[in-house]
């Protein structure tokens, strides 16, 4: 592929000033670059509203969303801003100062039948960059050897072009729609405080109510450079924290002693790095595993079928634990030691010292039951542990029975090259549980096909999309949510 534009670039006050009139930005893009996986035949994926929705993608990505603070008011006009120029009405939902959702509505007809509409979400903050371990400006929008790279590259800037240009691409076509179809902008994701979905929908529910969401959350799997399988999120893990607080007598540290609440708090952190909680198979999971078996090696496929069987399932379950950090993370509770916090002095023996535990919950299990046990495990009366405030909600897992999961399975199936969809269980948060919880069928799925060297940067440095990946993505969803919400 290969195509110029004229360059255009936008950041930081400009974008306030502009929003309501900006123009299509655009970049060089090089031929050349990774390929689609599992997709051998152009598809599509040179269309105008693909290359649209690139430079939308490295607009947004110039828009700094670091979240703290985030300051997605700036995003949200920008949003606003295409979306008008297409004769879209988009609202600003103001959530704390300089926070914004923005929100947009293809109508079916003048009545509102919230529980058919389909939800397409995005947030528009991102997670903290250190500059000095990228290659390039995390906010330049920079296109690079067939990728495009930036903070939000992937999470999740690249779900929110995506989803602008379905939803102009409905618009444009005068699509015949057969439900609302809505778009959502949501801020303070990433942090889940004072501006996040909770938030959103305690104060803007009536704005956006849905029977079905699309979201981030799923991934489509490329292993070797073809598509393995499409996870599609249709539940996710609970996240808790818990508090180890060891306490001592606080002393000159020219003469130790044994009840120094360091190394009391060392000993119970190796303990509960040590720790394996026992494994559950919820019914997403076991969904999941039935799925895999087939796509992975004979030994492992092996593994995986003897995980429920009487002689060899603890063994199986072990295997399979070892084989993968987010196979096992989807079989059990998991505890990570994350912060350590003690001392203040060089020469002073601290009375306290406290290590923070952030427990990952499968749904339906709770934070009492894993206190309970490593209470058992821990076994000092030095040493205390206790719950943190604003641990996450289990939500209900979404349908597997639903029009729009059947739809996505077909879809996905199809387009990439018959690698098959699974249901998946996220060990990570999304905002679908909070839109679970209320009865939304909530699907995680970032259409791009992405490779583990391209997923683990999300997050981390040097965030990019293959524009080929960004390209087969935007029409992948192009049809999914078409296949929903037209009528034929
Ligand atoms: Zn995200």
């Amino acid at each position: 592929m290969n195509w110029n534009r004229m360059v255009q670039s936008m950041a930081g006050a400009a974008a306030l000033a502009m929003a309501a009139s900006f123009p299509m930005a655009a970049q060089v893009s090089p031929a050349g670059g990774p390929g689609i996986p599992g997709n051998p035949s152009p598809m599509g994926s040179t269309s105008a509203m693909t290359k649209e929705a690139e430079g939308w993608l490295t607009d947004l990505i110039k828009i700094n969303t670091t979240n703290p603070p985030g300051n997605e008011q700036i995003a949200a006009m920008y949003v606003a801003g295409v979306l008008a120029k297409e004769g879209i009405k988009a609202e600003l939902l103001d959530l704390t100062p300089g926070r914004s959702a923005v929100v947009a509505r293809l109508q079916r007809s003048a009545m509102a039948e919230s529980s058919r509409a389909l939800l397409l979400v995005a947030h528009l903050d991102t997670v903290p960059v250190d500059k000095s371990r990228w290659s390039v400006d995390p906010f330049g929008g920079v296109i690079k050897d067939g990728y495009i790279y930036g903070r939000g590259a992937i999470d999740d800037k690249g779900m929110l072009a995506a989803n602008l240009a379905v939803f102009i691409e409905l618009k444009r076509s005068m699509a015949h729609l057969n439900r609302d179809v809505i778009f959502l902008a949501t801020a303070d994701e990433e942090t889940g405080g004072d501006a996040s979905m909770r938030m959103l929908i305690a104060g803007h529910w009536d704005k956006f109510a849905a029977g079905f969401a699309i979201n981030e959350g799923g991934n489509v799997f490329v292993n070797k450079g073809k598509v393995h399988y499409t996870g599609v999120q249709v539940s996710e893990k609970v996240a808790a924290n818990i508090a180890v607080i060891a306490r001592g007598t606080s002393g000159h540290a020219s003469q130790p002693t044994k009840d120094n609440p360091v190394i009391h708090l060392a000993a119970a952190v190796e303990k509960i790095g040590n720790y394996s909680a026992p494994v559950h198979f919820t019914s997403i999971v076991r969904r999941y595993f039935e799925g895999l078996a087939p796509l992975e090696d004979d030994e492992i496929g092996k593994w995986i079928r003897s995980m429920e069987t009487s002689d060899r399932g603890e063994h199986a379950q072990r295997v399979i634990s070892d084989a993968s950090p987010l196979w096992n993370s989807m079989l059990r509770d998991t505890i990570a030691p994350t912060v350590l916090t003690a001392g203040f002095a060089n020469n002073v023996i601290p009375p306290e010292a406290r290590a923070n535990l952030n427990v990952r919950l499968l749904p339906g299990d709770t934070i009492d039951v894993v206190l309970n046990d490593l209470n058992k495990l821990v076994n000092d009366p030095q040493v205390r542990l206790e719950v943190q405030p604003n641990a996450g909600l289990a939500a209900p897992p979404s349908s597997l029975e639903s029009d729009l999961y059947g739809l996505i399975t077909k879809v996905v199936t199809q387009e990439f090259g018959g690698a098959p969809a699974l249901p998946f269980q996220s060990t990570w948060l999304t905002d679908s549980a909070q839109l679970r919880l209320h009865s939304v069928q909530a699907y995680g799925l970032v259409p791009f096909p992405l490779a583990q060297e391209d997923l683990k940067r999300m997050h981390g440095d040097d965030e990019r999309i293959p524009l080929a990946a960004f390209d087969k993505g935007v029409d992948v969803l192009v049809k999914i949510v078409k296949g929903f919400a037209v009528a034929h």
